[in-house]
């Protein structure tokens, strides 16, 4: 077990465990390990790898019980909701799996000052009051200034603003920090080192230290939230579940006053023609939430419109914190005007109404706001 607090950064640890046999660890799990990580209070690396095994896909219903005390005890029957507004989605980064890479030709849209206030406009009329800002990594035309342009307005429509943009230097952070960003969102997309090259082959992207480091940057620059996670498809499925979800501890367990969350995207239709290199399926990605769940209890999760509508609604109550809903992801979506091409394809394509009716329906209370900008 490795006291997480004494790094100054995740690189030794993640270099630690690339030396580590997981095929080996994970082929001799045994029943026995499961239920004993399972009535552990107290988990650890090896606690999260046993639920994270392939034996564990046998316990996924004592898993769901554990999970489902934990998120009781430590959220009560809440969900929150956030919306996501994309403003520009020039790029000039090249992955393999996005349909914004800048050699996909597409519809490119880059929003004014008065596209965006339309925009929020219109997205505020749903009630919700966290919005997710996002852009391509194209820093030449969707520059800090500009950012720091959206943000104003959005402060005019939104009680909280988070950004998933490209990553930033720590003072850079502050300075959105300043201004009111609350919240930041950022995916190592895959921590095999060797698949991250591959699939990123141009542009700022391509340097997997600095992104790795940036939700660290970002815990530095006293931001509220730092959500992250990986793309699944690009890796093994249990090995990135496993980097990102210590990933996730280690800033837990450094930045106290910091909420950490993860994510769960797995790879959508997006314009291009990448074929993932793995599927994660409905049971496993069920498993990984709650294996999340289980070895930190406090951490927040979040399930994007990726998924599919059904599948969302089976998750309320097993350990999500945050759902996003009614979202775009072209930039100009919301306004429908002259809209450009889609990031990805969403797959539940319920307006904020409806979302909000499932939640009420299984008696947890849909949560538009929680935190006021002062
Ligand atoms: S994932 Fe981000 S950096 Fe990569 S092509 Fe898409 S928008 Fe650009």
């Amino acid at each position: 077990m490795i006291d997480f607090k004494q790094y100054n950064n995740f690189e030794p640890i993640l270099e630690h465990y690339e030396k580590f046999d997981f095929d080996n660890y994970f082929k001799n799990v045994t029943d026995k390990d499961i239920e004993k990580s399972l009535n552990k209070k107290k988990l650890d690396e090896f606690d999260f790898l046993n639920l994270l095994s392939h034996k564990a896909g046998n316990y996924l219903e004592e898993m769901a019980v554990v999970s489902h005390k934990n998120y009781m005890q430590h959220f009560g029957k809440v969900i929150g909701l956030y919306i996501p507004i994309y403003i520009s989605n020039y790029c000039s980064s090249d992955c393999a799996y996005c349909g914004f890479s800048k050699k996909n030709k597409i519809k490119r849209k880059h929003l004014t000052k008065v596209e965006i206030e339309n925009e929020a406009r219109e997205i505020a009329k749903t009630g919700i009051k966290h919005i997710l800002l996002l852009t391509g990594e194209a820093k030449k035309i969707a520059n800090l200034e500009y950012i720091k342009m959206a943000v104003e307005v959005l402060k005019k429509y939104f009680s909280s603003v988070s950004i998933e943009i490209y990553p930033l230097d720590t003072n850079d952070y502050k300075e959105l920090k300043k201004i009111g960003v609350d919240g930041l969102t950022v995916y190592q997309e895959v921590y095999d080192k060797n698949i991250y090259k591959k699939v990123h082959t141009s542009g700022e992207k391509a340097n997997y230290l600095y992104r790795l480091n940036t939700p660290e940057r970002g815990a530095k620059a006293n931001f509220r939230a730092i959500n992250i996670g990986v793309l699944f498809g690009l890796g093994d499925i249990q090995k990135e579940a496993f980097f990102s979800g210590i990933h996730a501890k280690y800033l837990m367990d450094k930045y106290l006053e910091c909420e950490i969350s993860l994510s769960l995207p797995r790879i959508n239709q997006a314009e291009g023609s990448f074929k993932p290199k793995s599927n994660l399926d409905n049971k496993t990605f069920l498993q990984i939430m709650l294996a999340y769940r289980i070895y930190m209890p406090t951490i927040g999760i979040n399930i994007s419109t990726r998924e599919k509508a059904s599948f969302r609604d089976n998750l309320i109550g097993l350990g999500v914190t945050k759902m996003s809903a009614g979202s775009k992801t072209d930039v100009g979506g919301y306004e429908g005007i002259d809209a450009s091409t889609p990031q990805f394809d969403i797959s539940d394509n319920r307006n904020v109404e409806e979302i909000v009716k499932v939640i009420k329906q299984k008696g947890y209370q849909p949560v538009f706001k929680d935190w006021e900008l002062i």
